[in-house]
């Protein structure tokens, strides 16, 4: 069996590999994609090493917080992108939409009494880990969760960074090692596997069925008719692995070369805009990280010294560069701390400097104070950052810098830090493509002082946090055509 790297592969359970059985089981739950993904490989491996086909298990439920119309969407792009893929390998695909809330239950466990072993993905942050945890103690054979999180394997560090820049000097030191590791491109190319014998909906049985032709196919009548909040409407934004290699095209031809100097700029789109193909397992680092190698012809001689800087080591374009910090550095951050901390989305886990100059503050009269019914209606006295709220409603995304500025404010004009921490979260996971993502808390809890330091002088309200207003990010940045664009219009909302 080619070999999986060590790290990136967790035996969550004492049952055995069953060698009689009919097939191997690929429960796609993560990196929701036909490449890339070392566990697509680890399952097709194990598949070829029993002489037994493989069958890929492509669930999604209704009943967890924030179901809607608009998540939904998204991944349904993805099954179906997956389903046309899959369709020319030796695999069977079965793409799973739970029609009613439980409707699922039983369907892992029934599919996993056929097969040999179960391989699953790694997913630290919200309900996904419970869900694999559930699993491994139900299922009577042996599980494998394998990790196609990020560039650097999670279980390669033991300890939980408290800034970028301490987990960016460590990346420096242990990274080089990892960077040849990737998850195969082509996985099907080459390699004989056997075929099941009969179809995915067989294999369900009268309980369960496929998705339809129709509902992956986008009929809105089809996702009307399921028991998800349609008040969070799809946006134009598809999703799926196809989309999301049309991103990066996207990015790397027309904004790659922009991004170190106007990243922070509202009113150009310079960012990439991967973040929600990201978080649902669409593309993964590694395609990423190969585009941008290939195309600044990058070699692992160019590597510079460990320092922690955050510009220079890799030896590429300087915005190449500020690209990888993001991807890498910061998005990994989070998912370091999601994955190691269980208390990662509660107030307890920041930082003490960080807890103290809250509660110092705590009885500091607001200027203004929001309910969470306001704060989502955009109904602030604050033209940007009703913008920014009517942004993330219309189309499930906030431009980087004004999501800062958004949390910020959140934080000013809410009764607690409490409350503003259950006004961030509820919105950002609601509408945000890329919401309910360990960085989702990454960035909610730098608003509050996670992975910052302590800015002085101590202001009245925001005690020792990091201060931004809307005056100055007005001043820094042309926001004038995001405010024309975002401004108030009735039918947004
Ligand atoms: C209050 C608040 C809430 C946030 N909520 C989310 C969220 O729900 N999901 C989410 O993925 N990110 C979140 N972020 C981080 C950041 O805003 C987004 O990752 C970024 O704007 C996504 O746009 P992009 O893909 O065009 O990013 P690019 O600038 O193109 O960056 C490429 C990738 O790097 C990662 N990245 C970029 N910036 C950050 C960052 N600051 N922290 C961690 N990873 C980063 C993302 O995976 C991103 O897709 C939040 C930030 C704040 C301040």
């Amino acid at each position: 069996m080619p070999e999986l790297p060590e790290l990136r592969l967790r035996v969550a359970n004492d049952a055995p590999i069953r060698r009689d059985r009919e097939y191997v089981l690929y429960w796609m739950i993560a990196a929701r994609r036909p490449r890339d993904s070392f566990a697509l490989d680890r399952a097709i491996a194990h598949a070829r090493e029993l002489s037994v086909p493989l069958v890929i298990l492509e669930p999604l439920r209704v009943g967890y917080r924030w179901a809607s119309a608009r998540h939904h969407r998204f991944v349904i792009d993805g099954m179906a992108d997956n389903q046309r893929a899959f369709a020319s390998t030796p695999a069977t695909y079965i793409p799973y939409v739970e029609p009613s809330p439980g409707a699922g239950r039983g369907l892992l466990a029934a599919l996993a009494s056929r097969a040999s072993v179960v391989v699953t993905d790694e997913a630290p942050g919200f309900f996904l880990p419970r869900m694999i945890d559930a699993a491994s103690r139900a299922l009577d054979v042996r599980l494998e969760v394998v990790d196609s999180c990020g560039i650097l394997p999670l279980r390669a560090v033991e300890r939980v960074f408290p800034t970028a820049h301490a987990f960016r000097r460590t990346l420096h030191r242990v990274l080089p090692a990892h960077l040849e590791e990737a998850p195969s491109q082509r996985p099907f190319a080459g390699k004989e596997l056997a075929k099941l014998g009969r179809s995915g909906q067989d294999l369900l049985g009268d309980r369960w069925r496929e998705a339809s032709a129709e509902l992956l196919a986008g009929d809105p009548a089809r996702l009307a008719a399921l028991p998800i909040d349609a008040s969070v409407p799809p946006t134009s934004l598809r999703g799926g692995a196809k989309a999301a290699n049309a991103v990066l095209r996207r990015f790397m031809g027309e904004r790659l070369h922009r991004y170190g100097t106007e990243r922070s700029q509202p009113g150009d789109e310079v960012a990439s805009g991967l973040s929600p193909y990201l978080h649902f397992g669409h593309i993964s680092s590694h395609r990423i990280l190969r585009t941008i190698f290939k195309d600044e012809s990058w070699a692992p001689t160019k590597l510079g010294k460990p320092t922690g800087s955050r510009a220079g080591w890799w030896g590429l374009s300087e915005s190449a560069e500020s690209f990888l910090d993001e991807l890498i550095t910061w998005r990994e951050l989070g998912f370091n701390m999601a994955s190691k901390r269980a208390d990662y989305d509660t107030f307890e886990s920041l930082p003490h400097w960080a807890q103290r100059t809250i509660e110092a503050h705590a009885e500091d009269p607001r200027e203004y104070v929001y309910s969470a019914q306001e704060f989502e209606r955009a109904a602030t006295h604050d033209p940007l950052w009703n913008a920014a709220q009517r942004q993330l409603v219309a189309e499930g995304r906030i431009h980087n810098y004004l999501r800062m500025l958004w949390g910020k404010k959140i934080y000013e004009w809410s009764a607690t830090a409490e409350d503003a921490l259950a006004v961030m979260i509820e919105l950002n996971n609601k509408y945000a493509l890329d919401g309910r993502d360990p960085n989702s808390y990454s960035g909610i809890f730098w608003v509050l002082g996670r992975y910052d330091r302590a800015w002085g002088p101590e202001r009245p309200v925001i005690g020792m946090l990091r201060p931004m207003s809307s005056a100055n990010t007005a001043r820094k940045l042309r926001v004038r055509g995001y405010l024309e664009r975002y401004g108030p219009q009735p039918s947004l909302l």
